[in-house]
C-alpha cells in the first residue's frame, strides 16, 4: 500500500504531494500525521490518501518511518475542507491542514494537566501529631479530597509527611483544562414567538441551503440558534457556531453554557494553549457537540454536522487577513454542503453582498421584524458638526452630546462614546465646509500618503496633490485623519470632573483579561463613561447604558474603500444598539459633517432596506462586488528590486489573459501597496476586476501564475475580494 503525503516544510513553496510505502507493518490511515524521511531529512507529513497502486516507480520510493499519533488528527471533512480551500483561496494545503488542528500539535508537544487528589489510606489514630490528626479527621468526613483544599486548611509540611509515611494517598487524575468562566447570566425559560419558532422550524427541516437570518439587534436571533441547536443534538448531530472574535463576550459563553453545559466547547484567542488541545480533544472525541468560536472554529474536528451558524455574518473578521487568507463564509458552505445541512447566516445588518444572493436566490431569507423585549430602538439624533463650528463650538463634543451626557450622569447611568477608529487609512478633510477630496474615476475617498506628501486612491493608483485650500468653499483649513481615544479621555476628564472614565481599543485590550477586567469594572460604575473603538460595538450588553455618543462617525466614511458606506451603516447600528437595552430608554447622539448622507439617514431610521437599495445601485454602477471578482496579488519580500520584477513578472502574464478574456477585465493594475513597507518586508500588489461569467476560470489560470515564484525570499499572496487593502 502507499500513502500520499503532504510534507510539513514552511521554507518551500512545495505544492507537491509525496507518495511513500507503507510497510507492512504499521497501519496507516487517511488523516494520519507520520514521520517520512525527506531528501536527507526527516519530516513530518499528513497523508491525505491512501492507495494501491503510485503512479512513481516502486523502487525509488522511501517508506513512512511511523504513525505519529493512534488515530488520524484530521477527519475525512477536514481534508476535503483542505483541498477546497487550495482550489478557491490559493492557500497552501499544509497551512490549510494547519488549520485543522489545535495550535499546540504542529508546535510542539501537547502537555497533558492533573489534578492532584488525596485520601485516607489508614486508621486516624495513627496519628503522631495533632496537626496531622487534623487533616486525618478531615479525610475521613469528607472522603477523597483535592490536595489543594488541603495545603489550603492545614500545614502542608504535616500533609507532605503523611503522605511519605503512606498514611494518606497521593492519586492524579487527569484532566481537562476547561476554561472558567467568572460571567454569569440569569437562566430565563423563554417561549419563543411566533416569529422565532417559524425561524427554527423552516431551518430545522432543511438539507443543505443558507438562510439569511435578517432581524433587528435583540429580535432574539440568538434563541433562534440556541434552539435549532437543540434539535440538532437531539438528532446525534453536532453544530457549529461562529461569532466574531471581538464579540465573544463572556455573556455570549454564558448563555451558551447555560442551554448546553459541558456539550459545548469553547475556542477563541484569550485560552491558553493547552485548554484550547483539551476542548479541542473534547470535540475530537464526541465528548463536546457543539464547537462555538471565532472563525477559525470552522475547522473544529466535528463529524456528522447538523448545522452551522455564522452570527453577526457581516463582520469583516470572518475574513482571515494574514496567511492563510479564507473567507469564512465560503469555507462554512461547503462544509454545510457535504454535510448536507443548513448554514445560517445572522445579522442586523446583512453584508450587501449576502443580501444580494436572497435577491438572486442563492440563500433564503428568513426575517425577525420585532424586538423580543417590545421595546422599540434607540433613538438616533444626527447633530452637524458644520453647524458647531458655525455657533462657535470648536471642541470635539457637540452642545447636545454634553447636554445630554450631562443629564445622563446626574441620573447615575452610563454612557459609551464611540470612536471611529480603525486601521490603516488617512484623508484629509476641511473643516468649514466638510469637503473630502475623491477620486475622478473611482468615487472613494484618497489616502493621504505622508511619505511622499501625496493623495492616492487605492482602487486606481492614480495620484492626485495635496490640498492646501479646499477648492469648493476655498477655506485653508485642512484637517488630517482622525482624533484618538487617548485625546478624547483627556479631552472628557476636563468635562466630568471625577466621573469615572474607561477606555479600550486596541492599545489597552492586548490582553484578553484585562480587556474583560475593564468591562467588568465598567459594568458596576455608576454614573461611568466607557470610551472606546470597534471593540465596544458589539454583544456586550450593560443594562445602565443609556447615552451613547458616536463622535467621529464620518471617519469610517472616508476610508478608501467601496465597503465604506457599508461598514458605516453597520457600525452606526451595532453602536446604538448598546443604548438602552434593559427599561430604560436609550439615546444615540451622531455627530457628523455630512448629516445629510443616506448613510446617516438610513441608519438613524433603521432602515436596513433602503440603504440596501442604494447601495447595491452604486456598487453596480462603479463595477464592485458583488458585480464584479476583485483580486489582489500581494508581492512581498526585503529586497524592493526584487519585489518590483517580480510584480512585473506577474503583471504581465496576467495581461496575457486579458488578451483571451478581454471583455471580461474591468480593471488591472500593479503598484505600491498603501502600506509600502510593513516589518522590513517591501509590498507591491496588482489590482484585478473581472466580471463574474468567467471569473472562476480566470482566477484559476492567474493562481497558477502566481504559485510559480522563481524568485526566493519573495513571498506571493492572491486574496479573493480582500475586505482591507492596506
Ligand atoms: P439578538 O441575538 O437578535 O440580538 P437575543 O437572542 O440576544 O437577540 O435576544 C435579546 C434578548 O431578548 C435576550 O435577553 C433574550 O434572552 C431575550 N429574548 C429572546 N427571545 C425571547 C422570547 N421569545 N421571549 C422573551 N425574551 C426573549
Ligand atoms: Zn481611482
Ligand atoms: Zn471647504
Amino acid at each position: 500500500m502507499f500513502a500520499s503525503v503532504v510534507i510539513d516544510v514552511s521554507t518551500s513553496k512545495l505544492e507537491k504531494l509525496f507518495d511513500y510505502v507503507i510497510p507492512s507493518d504499521i497501519q496507516v490511515l487517511k488523516g494520519d500525521r507520520v514521520l517520512v524521511p525527506f531528501g536527507n531529512k526527516t519530516c513530518i507529513g499528513y497523508v491525505v490518501d491512501v492507495k494501491e497502486t503510485s503512479s512513481y516507480e516502486v523502487s525509488k520510493l522511501k517508506s513512512i518511518i511511523k504513525k505519529l499519533d493512534s488515530s488520524p488528527l484530521l477527519t475525512e471533512d477536514n481534508l476535503r475542507l483542505c483541498f477546497f480551500m487550495q482550489k478557491y483561496f490559493f492557500t497552501r494545503l499544509i497551512d490549510a491542514i494547519k488549520l485543522c488542528l489545535p495550535p499546540i500539535v504542529t508546535s510542539g508537544k501537547v502537555k497533558e494537566s492533573f489534578i492532584e487528589f488525596v485520601r485516607l489510606n489508614t486508621d486516624v489514630l495513627a496519628a503522631k501529631s495533632s496537626k496531622q490528626l487534623e487533616i486525618l479527621l478531615y479525610l475521613k468526613e469528607y472522603g477523597r479530597v483535592r490536595k489543594e483544599d488541603i495545603l489550603s486548611r492545614f500545614s502542608p509540611s504535616s500533609l507532605k509527611t503523611l503522605i511519605k509515611n503512606g498514611l494518606v494517598v497521593l492519586e492524579k487524575q487527569k484532566q481537562n483544562r476547561t476554561p472558567q468562566n467568572s460571567f454569569t447570566v440569569e437562566k430565563k425559560d423563554i417561549i419563543l414567538n411566533d416569529e422565532q419558532q417559524e425561524a427554527v422550524g423552516r431551518i430545522s427541516k432543511s438539507k443543505y441551503n443558507t438562510f439569511l437570518l435578517h432581524g433587528v439587534t435583540g429580535s432574539g436571533k440568538t434563541e433562534v440558534y440556541i434552539n435549532v441547536i437543540k434539535k440538532v443534538l437531539k438528532e446525534n448531530k453536532t453544530a457549529i457556531m461562529l461569532v466574531p472574535e471581538i464579540s465573544l463576550t463572556p455573556q455570549m459563553f454564558a448563555r451558551f453554557k447555560n442551554a448546553f453545559g459541558d456539550t459545548v466547547a469553547i475556542l477563541h484567542s484569550g485560552l491558553t494553549q493547552g485548554e484550547k488541545y483539551d476542548e479541542w480533544m473534547r470535540l475530537k472525541r464526541g465528548e463536546a457537540r457543539i464547537a462555538l468560536g471565532a472563525r477559525s472554529c470552522v475547522f473544529a474536528p466535528l463529524k456528522n454536522i447538523g448545522v452551522i451558524v455564522i452570527d453577526e455574518e457581516h463582520d469583516g473578521s470572518y475574513y482571515s487577513e494574514s496567511n492563510p487568507r479564507f473567507h469564512t463564509h465560503e469555507v462554512a458552505r461547503f462544509l454545510a454542503y457535504i454535510n448536507s445541512c443548513p448554514l445560517v447566516l445572522g445579522s442586523a445588518t446583512p453584508s450587501i453582498e449576502s443580501f444580494y444572493k436572497v435577491k438572486t436566490g442563492e440563500y433564503s431569507l428568513i426575517k425577525l421584524q420585532n424586538r423580543a423585549n417590545q421595546k422599540e430602538l434607540p433613538n438616533i439624533e444626527i447633530v452637524d458638526m458644520l453647524l458647531e463650528i458655525r455657533k462657535g463650538n470648536v471642541n470635539m463634543f457637540s452642545y447636545r452630546f454634553l447636554n445630554e451626557l450631562e443629564k445622563c450622569l446626574e441620573r447615575k447611568e452610563q454612557a459609551m462614546i464611540f470612536i471611529n477608529r480603525r486601521g490603516y487609512s488617512s484623508f484629509l478633510m476641511c473643516k468649514e465646509c466638510g469637503y473630502v477630496p475623491k477620486c475622478e474615476d473611482c468615487d472613494v475617498s484618497l489616502v493621504y500618503h505622508k511619505e511622499d506628501n501625496m493623495l492616492k486612491c487605492h482602487y486606481c493608483a492614480r495620484r492626485y496633490k495635496v490640498l492646501t485650500t479646499c477648492p469648493k468653499c476655498g477655506s485653508s483649513s485642512i484637517r488630517y485623519g482622525a482624533v484618538g481615544t487617548q485625546r478624547i479621555v483627556e479631552e472628557l476628564k476636563k468635562i466630568v470632573g471625577d466621573v469615572p472614565v474607561f477606555r479600550l481599543d486596541n492599545d489597552t485590550s492586548k490582553d484578553k483579561k484585562e480587556f474583560v477586567k475593564t468591562l467588568e469594572s465598567f459594568n458596576k460604575t455608576s454614573p461611568s463613561i466607557l470610551v472606546g473603538t470597534q471593540m465596544i460595538a458589539k454583544g456586550h450588553d450593560f443594562n445602565n447604558v443609556t447615552l451613547v455618543g458616536i463622535v467621529d462617525a464620518d471617519v469610517s466614511l472616508h476610508f478608501s474603500d467601496y465597503r465604506a458606506c457599508e461598514r458605516t451603516f453597520n457600525l452606526i447600528t451595532q453602536v446604538s444598539g448598546r443604548a438602552g437595552r434593559s427599561e430604560k430608554e436609550g439615546k444615540v447622539i451622531l455627530q457628523t459633517y455630512f448629516p445629510k448622507h443616506y448613510v446617516y439617514r438610513c441608519a438613524s431610521t433603521y432602515d436596513y432596506n433602503a440603504f440596501y437599495k442604494r447601495e447595491i445601485k452604486m456598487r453596480e454602477l462603479s463595477h464592485f462586488p458583488p458585480f464584479v471578482s476583485m483580486l489582489r496579488v500581494l508581492i512581498v519580500g526585503e529586497n524592493e528590486e526584487k519585489v518590483r520584477l517580480e510584480t512585473e513578472r506577474i503583471f504581465v502574464s496576467i495581461k496575457g489573459i486579458r488578451e483571451t478574456f478581454s471583455s471580461d477585465f474591468v480593471y488591472l493594475q500593479a503598484m505600491k501597496c498603501p502600506k509600502k513597507r510593513l516589518q522590513g518586508n517591501f509590498r507591491y500588489e496588482i489590482m484585478i476586476r473581472i466580471y463574474k461569467k468567467n471569473s472562476e476560470e480566470i482566477i484559476s489560470q492567474i493562481y497558477d501564475i502566481c504559485r510559480i515564484t522563481k524568485e526566493n525570499k519573495i513571498s506571493v499572496f492572491v486574496e479573493n475580494d480582500p475586505q482591507n487593502l492596506s
